[in-house]
């Protein structure tokens, strides 16, 4: 089997490239370094039979020799604060570089999963969100670039799907988070263990009533991964029910890493999603998914990655 992973030097990329070559994916990684690191790809490099890294930007067609089994699109910023930072690459990579990603697919007779997202809920009048709710977005506002890249995504994946007849895979990831984030991409996670580790007071955005429900990385993968192996090609929610506010969650980190930080609070930005939470029946049904890790287990093992970070910089 030899899948391509698009965006593979990221942060839940990278662990899903671990996690293929664990289970014997030959694994071809195309990624243009836009929000990734090599770093995260550095504990393969010297696999040079099982393991490929191509720097190119998908957005621009992708030209490959090699048979190719399946296709994790998984490419794109990410954190509200890159796809602020790069608007229009955001765009063109969720159009441009699906339909880059799909033409190849069709070329290849490849099975493709596009990495989705919760944010097609825009900022959910309904909670917990199932994959049947609409969502309510505001195309022109400053998340829309990301927002509407991502259901375009969705829009022309199914078109594919129905016209083409090519395999195709959709999953709506929630916020995920673990080892390997950057610390300064600006998503709460990396900024208030590090602002905990740092002493630094914790920026909490508007009073912190708003929700999320974090995923931890190793659950999101497999979730992922069984997605893709599954024959359902309908959207899936993957994420973990686990709903917390921003506040309390500044709480959690402050309590798990002993931080001396004071809260302190700051505007909210636009569009801000008041509530998410994912509604997971269908994975655990279709799947036979639900996330283990708890909150607490999995922000250890954060916070132990970002105290290594932080002491080797
Ligand atoms: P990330 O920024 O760490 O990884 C994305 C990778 O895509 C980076 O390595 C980046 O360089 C690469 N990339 C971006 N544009 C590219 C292009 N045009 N050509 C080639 N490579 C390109 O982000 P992440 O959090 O690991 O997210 C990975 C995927 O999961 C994204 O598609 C994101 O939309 C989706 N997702 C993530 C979350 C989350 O909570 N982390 C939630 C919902 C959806
Ligand atoms: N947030 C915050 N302080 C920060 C960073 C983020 O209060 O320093 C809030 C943000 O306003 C949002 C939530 O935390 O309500 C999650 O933000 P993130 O950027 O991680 O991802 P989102 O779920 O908004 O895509």
């Amino acid at each position: 089997m030899r899948t391509l992973v698009t965006g593979g030097a990221g942060f839940m990329p990278s662990h899903m490239c671990d996690l293929l070559l664990s289970k014997g994916h030959e694994v071809v990684c195309v990624d243009n370094l836009v929000t990734g690191n090599m770093d995260n790809m550095a504990h393969h490099m010297a696999d040079k039979d099982n393991f490929t890294f191509i720097n190119h930007d998908i957005s621009k067609p992708l030209f490959l020799d090699e048979d190719i089994d399946y296709i994790f699109h998984m490419a794109s910023p990410a954190s509200p604060v890159d796809y602020l930072e790069f608007p229009i690459q955001t765009l063109k990579v969720g159009a441009l570089g699906t339909y880059n990603m799909l033409g190849l697919a069709k070329e290849k007779g490849a099975r493709i999963l596009l990495a989705s997202t919760s944010e097609v809920y825009g900022d959910p009048l309904v909670n917990p969100q199932p994959e049947e709710y609409w969502g309510n977005v505001n195309t022109i506002g400053p998340r829309g670039v990301y927002d509407e890249a991502k259901r375009y995504a969705e829009a022309i994946t199914m078109a594919y799907h129905r016209y083409h007849n090519i395999d195709t895979r959709i999953v709506r990831i929630f916020n995920t988070y673990g080892p390997r984030m950057r610390g300064n991409d600006g998503r709460v996670v990396p900024n208030f263990v590090n602002q905990a580790l740092k002493g630094e007071d914790i920026t909490v955005y508007g009073d912190g009533s708003q929700t999320r429900s974090f995923c931890y990385v190793s659950d999101e993968v497999e979730g992922i991964y069984r997605l893709m192996m599954s024959d359902y090609c309908d959207p899936v929610n993957i994420g973990n029910p686990n709903e917390i506010s921003v506040l309390e969650f500044a709480e959690t980190v402050i309590e798990l890493t002993g931080s001396s930080s004071n809260i302190i609070y700051c505007d909210l930005p636009q569009d801000d999603p008041k509530v998410r939470r994912p509604d997971i029946t269908k994975a655990k049904k279709l799947l036979g998914w639900e996330p283990k890790v708890d909150l607490q287990d999995g922000l250890e093992k954060t916070v132990e990655y970002f105290r290594a970070v932080n002491r080797s910089d």
